[in-house]
């Protein structure tokens, strides 16, 4: 869908940003902070995916652990302080055929920018079990790199079959006493090599044919409820950790017809973090297959920012 022409244009800024994580305000900053006329779209609640977690070990300048919803309220401030605009507003269609560019937010109004920063993120699948939700940040994790380092001598699991859940089980031998991979079919979609990799790790059991019903706990993960798919037989297994590795969803419904894509849905760009269309850039998981991580996606928010205001120095030329 495209903003209609007929719909008064509410302002013009030189770079719009959709999408309120890290990615997003970290260009955000660099964008006021450069001096450009910039406004943040971030939807209602502002903030991504880290207002998920409590504990964050690994986002540099913390000596301590630092709350997800703390980080990200004061890369807020941080950004509105500068001088960028925070809209409240999601963004529901973008014209990038057209100069300037324009989006439209959820009241029905109309901005045009002459650069447009995308940082939409992306979302961990989750199997939609209640009790997976119930204890998620209570022993139920989506990212392995995050919060593995809080199982050291723990048993956990992982579940999934692909080659994300493959490296999850890998990387969490280095802390857990024991981790089970258990996928749903006979087979592991993960490569040859990663397979060859699980089965020489002698902490790794790969469990087949089988699929999470329940995760049981207190205040927290105490074990699991499996049932075999082949043989409909229930199992309990006491554990402390489930890793939910099933893949994600980035949030590029909006940009399928213009901006070039993935096989998986996620935004292609080239070195510089630029689309397939000029003067609209890409940060942080929404074109981040690999790597998924909040400092990588404020780099990349940085990056975005800096080559939309090379561009706007080019336009003026
Ligand atoms: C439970 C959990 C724990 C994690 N722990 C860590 C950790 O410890 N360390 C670490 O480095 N990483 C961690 N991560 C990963 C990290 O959160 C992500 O890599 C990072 O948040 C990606 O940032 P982003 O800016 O690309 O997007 P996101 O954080 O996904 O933010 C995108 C934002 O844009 C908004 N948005 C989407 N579409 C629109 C639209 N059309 N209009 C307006 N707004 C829109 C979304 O609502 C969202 O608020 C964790 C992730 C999860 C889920």
């Amino acid at each position: 869908m495209n903003p209609k022409e007929t719909t008064p244009v509410a302002a013009q800024y030189d770079l719009v940003i959709i999408g309120s994580g890290p990615a997003g305000f970290t260009a955000a900053i660099y964008g006021a902070r450069g001096g450009l006329k910039t406004a943040l779209f971030g939807g209602i609640a502002p903030g991504g995916q880290l207002l998920q977690t409590m504990d964050i070990e690994n986002f540099p300048g913390f000596s301590e652990p630092v709350v997800g919803a703390d980080l990200m309220q004061a890369m807020l401030k941080q950004s509105a302080r500068l001088g960028a605009e925070i809209f409240t507003d999601e963004i529901t269609a973008a014209d990038f055929t057209r100069r300037p560019l324009a989006v439209t937010a959820s009241d029905g109004r109309t901005f045009t920018a002459s650069s447009v920063i995308v940082a939409t993120g992306a979302r961990a699948s989750w199997l939609g079990l209640p009790s997976e939700t119930k204890y998620t940040g209570k022993g139920v994790s989506g990212c392995a790199t995050c919060d593995g380092p809080f199982y050291r001598g723990k048993d956990v699991c992982v579940i999934g079959g692909g080659d994300t859940a493959a490296e999850d089980a890998l990387f969490l031998t280095k802390f857990a006493a024991s981790v089970r991979l258990i996928h749903r079919r006979d087979a592991l979609r993960a490569s040859f090599r990663m397979q060859e990799k699980l089965k020489a790790n002698p902490k790794i059991e790969i469990i087949y044919d089988t699929v999470l019903e329940e995760v049981l706990g207190e205040a927290k993960v105490t074990a699991i409820k499996l049932k075999n798919v082949k043989t409909g037989a229930y199992a309990v297994i006491p554990l402390n950790g489930v890793f939910i590795a099933i893949g994600h969803e980035p949030a590029t419904a909006i940009f399928k017809s213009s901006l070039k894509l993935n096989d998986e849905g996620y935004i292609i760009t080239d070195c510089r973090g630029e689309t397939s269309v000029k003067g609209v850039f890409a940060a942080g998981d929404v074109m981040d297959p690999s790597y998924k991580q909040a400092i990588i996606a404020a780099g990349a928010g940085c990056r975005a920012a800096m080559e939309a205001g090379r561009y706007l120095e080019e336009l003026k030329k």
